[in-house]
């Protein structure tokens, strides 16, 4: 073999080892799976035909799950729902409230009250502006000087807990099911389902704090409304979870069910604003109830109809289609359904069912009191205006002499006190 085959020889073979070691690198990387388009999806996936790009079509459950970070017309809708568990959780902190030892910290600060005034009476709370009250300030009744009232019974706090579970149950399973469901047909229909109990679950779990507190002296009433939409839900749920009901073309269906649960909430409602007229934090807590509906409507409206992404297809595949609007408006929803809990709790721990009972017991007292001096009043003036006549006309009516009358400064005509 000469210089020059010796030296071709080399070179061959130092390719080929080249092409091995990328063989061996290519085989190391992990294949990364590409973005399809609506037309590539299978038959189960197509849901939206508006958004026409960025799918993620059967991939394997490790590769769904890095998605996370990737970007695809997923990304947002799970990042909304993760998102929305940072005041969720720190919605915990606000078991403190109750009577826990010490709050370590939210960031939530919301209005909860109309009065700057921590005075023991109730009609206190009538006047002056309105007051941020950061959730960290608020600790257990005896806790420190501005606590809300000394010397009281804290209400329960496990209708609270019961709506942030429901809360957060909602949210783990939504952000799951965007996250996990173009793994398989089997497992989008299961996830699909999970995520249609979890906002029911929601839905149902957020009218435990506002129907128990408010009607928390009244257990009938609280429990009548309780069981209503536990009923109410529980029906929801079952229909939910028949595969037919979680194919795109009942989304009206699905909508009509969760809404048709929310304005269950309008009968309590419209009761106890009638039972709570005089409340005087009635328009802060219907402001936030109000804002709620708002935000829950709006949603629904945008889950229902697909705008924007309808008005321009394909536009909106990455961001602000109407699913993520829906999150969005459902995030807020909760927000401001949570201020409304803050203040009905506050206000229940500070009136509490003993004062009301003490305050009717304390103002019949009172009102007795009244009565009866009013009636020594009424005699003590016939008695004056008889003394007076005997006097003036000097009419004794006893014709007796009396044996003893009698005599000293402060009677100033002793005969005519006798007669
Ligand atoms: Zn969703």
């Amino acid at each position: 073999m000469d210089q020059t085959d010796q030296k071709s020889s080399f070179l061959v073979s130092s390719e080929t080892k080249e092409e091995t070691k990328k063989d061996f690198q290519s085989r190391k990387k992990p294949k990364r799976y590409a973005l399809v388009s609506f037309g590539e999806l299978p038959e189960y996936m197509k849901d939206n035909e508006f958004i026409l790009k960025y799918y993620r079509a059967n991939w394997p459950l490790k590769e769904a799950f890095f998605s996370v970070l990737r970007w695809h017309n997923e990304t947002l809708n799970v990042w909304t729902c993760a998102f929305n568990w940072v005041p969720s959780v720190s919605g915990i902190d606000y078991g403190e409230f109750f009577g826990g030892a010490s709050c370590s910290g939210s960031p939530w600060s919301i209005p909860i009250s109309s009065d700057a005034n921590v005075s023991n009476n109730f009609k206190d709370f009538s006047v002056g502006t309105t007051k941020l009250v950061d959730l960290k300030q608020i600790k257990s009744p005896g806790m420190n000087s501005t606590s809300i009232l000394n010397n009281q019974d804290s209400v329960e706090h496990w209708p609270f807990s019961v709506f942030l579970g429901g809360s957060m149950f909602c949210l783990l399973s939504s952000s799951i099911c965007h996250l996990f469901s173009c793994h398989s047909h089997s497992l989008n229909i299961l996830l699909l389902r999970i995520d249609y109990v979890g906002i029911t679950t929601m839905i149902i779990t957020s009218f435990f704090p506002p129907i128990y507190y408010i009607f928390h002296c009244d257990s009938n009433w609280h429990h009548g409304y309780l069981g209503g939409i536990t009923l109410m839900g529980t029906f929801t749920i079952l229909t939910l979870l028949s595969p037919k009901l979680s194919e795109g073309k009942y989304r009206g269906l699905r909508a009509l069910l969760f809404s048709s649960m929310g304005l269950f909430g309008v009968v309590p409602t419209i009761h106890a604003l009638i039972v709570n007229w005089d409340n005087p934090r009635r328009n802060l807590i219907l402001s936030y109830e109000l804002a709620m509906a708002f935000f829950y409507l709006t949603g629904t409206a945008f889950y229902v109809s697909r705008v924007p992404e309808r008005l321009k297809p394909g536009w909106f595949d990455l961001a602000g289609h109407s699913h993520q609007i829906f999150h969005v408006f459902v995030v807020l929803g909760a927000l401001a359904h949570y201020g409304a809990t803050i203040v009905i709790v506050d206000w229940r721990n500070k009136v509490g069912c003993m004062r009301i009972l003490a305050n009717t017991i304390s103002c019949e007292l009172v009102e007795q009191k009244k009565r009866n001096s009013d009636r020594i009043e009424q005699h003590l003036a016939k008695t004056r205006a008889a003394i007076w006549e005997a006097i003036v006309l000097k009419s004794f009516k006893s014709e007796e002499k009396e044996s003893f009358v009698p005599r000293g400064s402060v009677y100033k005509n002793a005969y005519a006190f006798h007669q």
